[in-house]
């Protein structure tokens, strides 16, 4: 079919464009929002596979050894990954435990295996059923599997401790950070589409049919844009090529969002009021709070790590908060005001609420390297179960935000082209 296209929908703004080939390394941008579309990889599958290969035997080689050991009196205590994780679970803090089991080991291994399990078939020619299932996981479990943030816990832990013992990095660490490098580059060379392409193409059209503009919609998982039809009575319309459930905007996003806004506002008051851990030193002990916390790394002359503890912990969840509520009020409002940098302001929000996290993976640290008895030992505290609560919540406020609302108060073709309700 000669000029043929195929339509793809931008995440953010919900325009449709004509998909066209990019040179290798090019990206295309929404014309509206600015929103990468896509982007070119070249042997996309083929790399992206080797990397998640290498990334599980560093996954394995950092859960196996030890990841760092703590001297102190002529006593040592060695850690592993999952040390911290037992520490919390035995301190009575499961909640904790399991969101730092989640982040920092099941879902990084749930990520590489899924990415394995559509990547070799697809390297084979085969396409079992699971597969579309597989690679929607992957996708959702990206901002979750936290293993970045893990590590700048870890460094915080590290220079905090460094002044009163010594402590010794082990192969696990290594192999941790080798296991990030290999993640990103893998996320680099995936293209998603080419994944989905083999899944089931897109359909190409030489002409759009003025009667489909209203009533096109692009699946939030895979990208394919259909064509909404009416549901079967009570049901979904669900995306031929993923099966995820089909809507023109995401399902009571305005509500949604307040209700996970105003439940963090409430829980940042005893995350902040609550002490997040003791440390007891020769049988002293002194509960930290987050903000005493960064007090004693400004005291210990630790500038730049107290500013980077204090902007993912106090600015980063509270900007987010003020962040969500403003654009919650911006749509209700029906306001025109810089459509575009209201979407960026979105995108900003929804990227960076997972490096809050830096605080609880410290603690994890912490608890599980400290623990020489009346010498010294760092308990965890339940304002750290609040915190981790304010963070999760606040990512899956950003998250039931759908930023398509803001272009829906503009006028303008946009109008024209989209139908009022689904
Ligand atoms: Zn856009
Ligand atoms: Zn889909």
């Amino acid at each position: 079919m000669a000029g043929a296209f195929s339509l793809i929908a931008c995440h953010d703004c919900g325009l449709l464009h004509r998909e066209r080939p990019l040179p290798d390394g090019g990206a295309a941008k929404c014309t509206r929002c600015g929103a990468v579309l896509y982007k070119a990889r070249r042997n996309s599958l083929d790399r992206t596979l080797m990397l998640s290969l290498a990334a599980l035997i560093f996954f394995v080689l950092a859960n196996v050894y030890p990841f760092m050991t703590f001297k102190m009196e002529g006593r040592a205590q060695a850690s592993t990954l999952i040390t911290g994780v037992m520490e919390l679970y035995e301190a009575d803090l499961w909640p904790l435990a399991v969101v730092v089991f989640c982040g920092s080991i099941l879902l990084p291994l749930v990520k590489v295996l899924s990415m394995l399990a559509v990547l070799l078939p697809l390297k084979l020619g085969r396409r079992p059923r699971h597969l579309a299932a597989a690679f929607r996981l992957v996708e959702i479990l990206q901002p979750w599997a936290m293993m970045e943030v893990y590590l700048l816990g870890v460094f915080v832990a590290y220079v905090k401790l460094i002044e009163l013992a010594t402590i010794e990095l082990g192969v696990a660490l290594y192999s941790f950070v080798a296991l990030i490098v290999l993640l990103a580059a893998a996320d680099a060379a995936l293209d998603p589409r080419v994944v989905w392409q083999r899944l089931g193409a897109a359909p190409r059209v030489a002409r759009l049919p003025a009667r489909w503009r209203t009533t096109l919609v692009g699946c939030h998982a895979c990208d394919l844009v259909s064509r909404l039809r009416r549901p079967p009575k009570g049901g979904h319309m669900h995306c031929p090529r993923c099966g995820t459930a089909l809507h023109r905007r995401k399902t009571n996003s305005l509500a949604r969002t307040w209700a996970l806004v105003l439940t963090a506002t409430i829980l940042y008051i005893p995350a902040n009021l609550f002490p997040i851990m003791t440390v007891i030193s020769f049988g002293k002990g002194a509960p930290d709070t987050i903000l005493s916390g960064v007090k004693h790394l400004i005291e210990g002359g630790m500038w730049p790590l107290a500013l980077l503890v204090f902007f993912a912990s106090i600015t980063v969840p509270v900007l987010k908060l003020i962040g969500l509520g403003y654009l919650l009020i911006s749509v209700q409002r029906k306001s025109q005001w810089r459509p575009r940098d209201r979407t960026r302001l979105y995108r900003i929000t929804e990227a960076v609420g997972r490096w809050s996290m830096i605080d609880i993976f410290m603690i994890s640290i912490l608890v599980a390297l400290v623990k020489l008895g009346s010498i010294a030992t760092i308990e965890p505290g339940v304002g750290a179960t609040s915190f981790a609560a304010v963070v999760i919540i606040t990512m899956i406020a950003a998250m039931s935000f759908d930023p398509r609302l803001i272009w829906d108060n503009m006028e303008s073709e946009y109008e024209r082209t989209t139908p009022r309700a689904a």
